[in-house]
């Protein structure tokens, strides 16, 4: 078989949906899997809307979500010419014709085909007319759709779909101000895009039938089609801002890792076995066309969480440390000193084991990111009562001498809390409080030791002033 080609054809909204970038990554892992292309087209015929800030949320969402294409970036209204040279084609070939029947007309045709209890599909008079009886008046072409037999489409998720060709009408394909319609242009771009495999939502389907007329009209091949159920939310409805965020950039604002989310997003209405969790390697190995659900995929929150806590742990170090950065600069509007990447860098090991996002690790990060004098929260603060103080004046001078290993550092702890007849937790809450300033933190001796010595000694002295 020919190179694999898909494509994401986004509207530019103002906003990319969770569903439409379901689509890209659909589109983009069967073309990596595959050795094929994967290009955008941007489907800006939508003047009012189409606007550079708006091309820019879809492309944003791409980058963050990881999904490179190939190529320039297609404008849909920047082809509209070729668009209007297919019709004329047609046009000139008799697959399409001039229909002259005003707005009115056709609401007339309608009226009366209702009353009669006939198909109201609009059949123009102009079919079949010799241009020679012509009037000069403004006019609309029309591809001439077949009147009898059947349109089939064979689509990869929903099977076959037939469809009566009584029941489509000759579609506009230029209007009357000689633009192009949208149906027209999808396919004259997918086919010059040498697109082989239509991946996208099944509301697309209903059009499928139409575009293949076009295709047919103009013996090009059709491609593959696949159309996807859209997403529902938890209750099985459409999943909407009712269900959380409908939007990609909600998730990357909402700290989810986009590894995360592409595991998520690809789980989402595809499956391979019981696998839930699985790298990138694996979903481009794996990823098809047959293992995509017949029916809607219920978005689950709690699964994404998982998935993300998931992908979080397994990261490399590096590759973890740079989102985290990139985050904290994007959304907390701070940049870090070079000692407190470091020490970052060297606390992650205690900060990616349970934390569902990346903002999540950043608030775990809490005593790394903040510098002395430590602000307290009013929890942490009253656990430094006068017996806490007592505890943590007997336990500062031995930290002087210690290794400053895990085992040596849970060794001096254990003994000062029982030498003053408390379970280590009476001393864990004084020692978190004042190394962080918070009540949820890693453990003690992880702070200790990302910490370090003089700086552990250091915020134990401050609270004891
Ligand atoms: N522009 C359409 C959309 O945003 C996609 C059309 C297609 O994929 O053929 O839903």
């Amino acid at each position: 078989m020919s190179q694999v080609v898909t494509r994401i054809a986004p509207s530019p909204t103002g906003f990319m949906h969770i569903g439409t970038a379901r689509t890209a990554l659909f589109n983009w892992l069967y073309a990596r899997g595959r050795n094929g292309k994967f290009y955008i087209r941007i489907e800006d015929t939508d003047r009012k809307r189409s606007t550079i800030e708006a091309t820019d949320v879809i492309l944003n969402g791409l980058k963050w979500l990881g999904l490179d294409y190939d190529g320039d970036i297609i404008s849909q209204f920047e082809r509209a010419p070729r668009h209007i040279e297919i019709a004329e084609t047609l046009l000139e070939q008799g697959k399409a014709y001039k229909c002259f029947s005003s707005p009115e007309e056709i609401q007339k045709f309608k009226n009366i085909a209702q009353e009669s209890g006939e198909s109201t599909l609009f059949k123009s008079p102009w079919r079949n007319t010799d241009p020679s009886q012509h009037p000069d008046s403004p006019y609309v072409i029309r591809i001439k759709a077949p009147e009898t037999g059947e349109t089939t489409i064979i689509d990869e998720v929903q099977g076959k779909i037939i469809i009566k060709n009584k029941q489509i009408d000759d579609m506009v394909l230029l209007r009357s101000d000689g633009s192009p319609v949208y149906m027209l242009a999808v396919v004259v771009d997918d086919h010059d895009m040498g697109v082989t495999h239509v991946i996208r939502g099944d509301d697309h389907l209903n059009n499928a039938a139409r575009q293949n007329l076009i295709y047919e009209a103009m013996e090009w091949n059709i491609p593959i089609y696949a159309h996807i159920p859209l997403i529902h939310g938890e209750d099985g409805k459409k999943m909407s801002k009712r269900h959380g965020a409908t939007s990609i950039e909600e998730y990357e604002q909402n700290g989810y890792p986009a590894s995360g989310v592409r595991n998520y997003l690809t789980r989402l209405g595809w499956s391979h076995g019981d696998e839930e969790y699985f790298t990138d390697q694996q979903a481009l190995e794996w990823f098809n066309l047959n293992n995509i659900g017949k029916s809607a995929a219920r978005f689950d929150f709690k699964k994404l969480q998982f998935l993300s806590g998931q992908h979080i742990k397994n990261s490399e170090n590096a590759a973890l440390l740079h989102e985290t950065l990139k985050f904290l600069e994007k959304h907390n509007k701070t940049s870090l000193s070079e000692e407190k990447i470091k020490l970052l860098s060297s606390g992650l090991y205690c900060l990616k084991d349970r934390a569902k996002t990346i903002s999540e690790l950043i608030d775990k990060a809490h005593f790394i990111l903040t510098s002395r004098p430590i602000q307290m929260s009013s929890d942490a603060n009253s656990s430094l009562d006068k017996e806490a103080l007592e505890m943590l004046g007997i336990l500062t001078p031995h930290l002087h001498n210690a290794t400053w290993t895990r085992e040596e550092l849970e060794q001096i702890c254990n003994s000062v809390a029982e030498r003053h007849g408390v379970k280590f937790g009476k001393l864990a809450s004084p020692i978190r409080a004042a190394l962080s300033g918070q009540t949820k933190t890693p453990s003690v001796f992880d702070m200790m030791l990302v910490l370090g010595r003089n700086e552990t000694i250091a915020r134990l002295n401050n609270v004891q002033v």
